[in-house]
């Protein structure tokens, strides 16, 4: 591929980072992808990925099969009390780890061409058309563009002033690797008073189980596993998936200060996308579908620019990022802050539950109003 004068240097290696690095990596951008973890690492995520990614990801060389990910065409939820619907998921999806999948799409962006430092980035600064991105270890790398794809809360949201950083984050996410025996075809959500709980079958014989609670649930029994007993176990699926797994984690990947309010999307020019830009609450299963495609859409708004970079054309690509992401992902992000806020609540899940129970164009109306189309 014929080289441009662009270099990009992109803060994270999620899904989003890894989309857009490989995307300008194969049109001939010098890319540079800053990542605080060596691969292969665990993440706190629920490990379903929404089908709707599955052309894109053929079209850049990534084939899901090669992992031999689980298939899922169904979803149980259950209330808070345990009432249950089960819905089939029209698209559907299929449950692989991050452990795996994201050592993959590492590798494939590696031989795209993609340098990475496996560094922590402590300060990004703009100055006279050009960023300087400063690095733990006091390296300094330089670019034309900066993509911020660091996730949903990072240090450097602090160091760059982003308003949601002094928000509240009332809300933390728990993951296990287990051995079970639920259904392969099948994603569980089951809730509990303040939170509520995935488990789908992942590669292998593994399932994940994963539950995103209240921080004050946390605060009020002491202890991870003292919160479990005194709430998740009172759903009666979640108490009988519990004593019925091997837990295969020495301790639980943990993540807190989760936050799904509205980000900036562009902020002293630096790009943002993936759970950087705004997070969809993971009810929804959507995120990581999320992630690439908006990673997707913010390389393409580059791909734009041309040859080299211009304040105009900076300002340009800037616009056009905001207009796309606003039409695929403003609505959907709203739709599941929405959603969630209903299953959080005791009442509110077991009159949902049962209106769900009654209504087959209810129930497909939310799953549609949360996800996207194939891309
Ligand atoms: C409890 C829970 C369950 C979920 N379940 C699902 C699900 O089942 N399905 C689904 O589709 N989505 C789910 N999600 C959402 C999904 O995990 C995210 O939307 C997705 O991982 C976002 O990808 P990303 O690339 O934006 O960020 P991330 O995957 O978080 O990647 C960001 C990267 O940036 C790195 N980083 C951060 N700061 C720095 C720094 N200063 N310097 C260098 N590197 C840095 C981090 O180490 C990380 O690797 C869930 C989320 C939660 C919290």
């Amino acid at each position: 591929m014929e080289g441009n004068n662009i270099s990009v240097v992109i803060v994270g290696a999620g899904l989003a980072g890894l989309t857009s690095a490989i995307l300008l990596a194969k049109q001939g951008y010098t890319v540079s992808v800053i990542e605080k973890n060596k691969f292969p690492f665990h993440r706190v995520c629920g490990e379903y990925v929404s089908n709707e990614v599955l052309p894109f990801l053929t079209s850049i060389g990534i084939n899901i099969r090669h992992l031999n990910p689980s298939a899922i065409s169904r979803l149980t939820v259950s209330s808070v009390s345990g009432k249950t619907i089960e819905l089939p998921l029209q698209m559907g999806g299929f449950g692989i780890s991050r452990y795996v999948l994201d050592q993959y799409i590492y590798q494939v962006a590696l031989s795209s061409g993609v340098k990475f430092y496996f560094d922590k980035a402590t300060n990004v600064v703009f100055n006279d058309e050009q960023f300087s991105v400063e690095l733990a270890s006091g390296d300094l790398l330089t670019s034309a563009l900066v993509i911020g794809a660091y996730g949903k809360r990072s240090n450097l949201d602090q160091k760059l002033k982003r308003d949601f950083f002094y928000r509240r984050s009332p809300y933390i996410g728990i993951k296990y690797h287990i051995k079970t025996d639920l259904p392969a075809d099948l994603i569980r959500l089951d809730n509990f008073q303040g939170g509520y709980c995935g488990t789908c079958k992942i590669e292998e014989d593994l399932y994940n189980l994963c539950y995103l609670s209240e921080t004050k649930n946390l605060k009020a029994h002491g202890s991870i596993p003292e919160m479990e007993r005194q709430l998740l176990f009172k759903n009666p699926h979640l108490n009988r998936i519990f004593g019925n797994s091997d837990f295969l984690f020495k301790q639980p990947e943990v993540i807190n200060e989760i936050s799904f309010i509205r980000k900036d999307l562009v902020k002293d020019h630096i790009i943002y996308c993936g759970d950087a830009a705004g997070m969809i609450t993971p009810l929804c299963g959507n995120g990581m579908a999320m992630a690439i495609h908006s990673g997707k859409i913010l390389a393409e708004s580059i791909i734009k620019i041309g040859r080299a970079v211009s304040p105009e054309k900076r300002l340009l690509m800037e616009k056009d990022y905001e207009r796309n992401w606003n039409r695929q992902f403003a609505f959907r992000l709203r739709a599941g802050r929405y959603i969630q806020s209903i299953f959080l609540d005791h009442q509110l899940s077991n009159i949902a539950v049962r209106a769900f129970q009654k209504s087959a164009f209810l129930t497909s109306m939310l799953v549609k109003s949360t996800h996207g189309k194939p891309f």
